[in-house]
């Protein structure tokens, strides 16, 4: 079984920037779907924001493992219902890997839970990506560190959560530090933020980057079933207790009720 991945792309700079276009003639989603089918384990296919529904119906989503979002500068325009339905997706055990900007992606701010802010710095500086997780299924094949010669610079402090495992710290020419690839569960799904990749450097046609996503798809599948009702609270009776227990003390609610959301 293949694990099926939908990378989506905001696909605005990609149609209105001479440059973006340029460096990713189909888009950036269709660079990076390119670079993920190449592994004969998965199969990658494309989807905008231009799209009905964003080109993620709720059939789409069933039948998808792995999603990979890349958005910049329409954050704002993504349809709420689009949202809750990623999110409720990851926590029946879908993967979501969030590139670069996607920091401040609906779906991610939503499932952090906290403001995904930072610093930047659009100076086509090197970006030293040092892997602190040796060994990390993410960082398989991958040297101790590799640089990209251009990048946007993204500085801490870096408004997330503490992740799981801190995967990549990147180093900036200008002297920033951020920690560029975080691993986090939410639900049943596996969560990758990765930070390279504006959209003016050709940064997804580095052959680390390719080897870093292939990865994380790999990574972020969960190939168990899908899990349903994951925001039910069922009420287990005294009676269906594991052991013998007496109901005892003053009680607020009737037994099997329904809980409270
Ligand atoms: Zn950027």
């Amino acid at each position: 079984m293949k694990i099926n991945t939908i990378v989506w792309g905001e696909n605005i700079h990609d149609q209105t920037s001479p440059v973006v276009a340029e460096l990713y003639p189909g888009g950036m989603h269709t660079c990076i779907a390119n670079a993920l089918n190449v592994d004969e384990n998965i199969n990658a296919s494309t989807a905008t924001l231009q799209e009905d529904e964003h080109g993620l119906t709720e059939a789409r989503m069933n039948e998808t493992d792995v999603l990979i979002w890349w958005g910049h500068a329409a954050h704002g325009d993504v349809d709420d219902k689009v949202v809750e339905r990623v999110v409720q997706q990851v926590w029946s055990g879908m993967g979501l890997i969030l590139l670069h900007s996607s920091h401040f992606a609906k779906p991610f701010k939503q499932l952090m839970g906290t403001p995904c802010g930072l610093t930047w710095r659009e100076a086509g500086e090197r970006e030293r990506l040092w892997v602190t997780s040796p060994n990390h299924p993410i960082v398989n094949g991958l040297p101790d560190h590799f640089e990209l010669e251009h990048e946007e610079m993204y500085g801490e402090p870096f408004s997330v959560p503490e992740p799981l495992e801190t995967v990549f710290i990147s180093w900036f020419q200008g002297g920033e530090v951020f920690r560029s690839g975080l691993t986090y569960r939410r639900g049943a799904g596996n969560i990758f933020y990765f930070r390279p990749g504006h959209e003016t450097y050709p940064t997804y046609h580095d052959d680390n980057i390719k080897k870093v996503l292939v990865n994380a798809v790999h990574w972020a599948n969960n190939s168990q079933q899908r899990r349903t009702n994951m925001t039910d609270a069922p009420n287990t009776t005294v009676d269906n207790a594991l052991e013998k227990i007496v109901e005892r003390g003053l009680k607020l609610h009737a037994d099997g009720e329904e809980g409270f959301k």
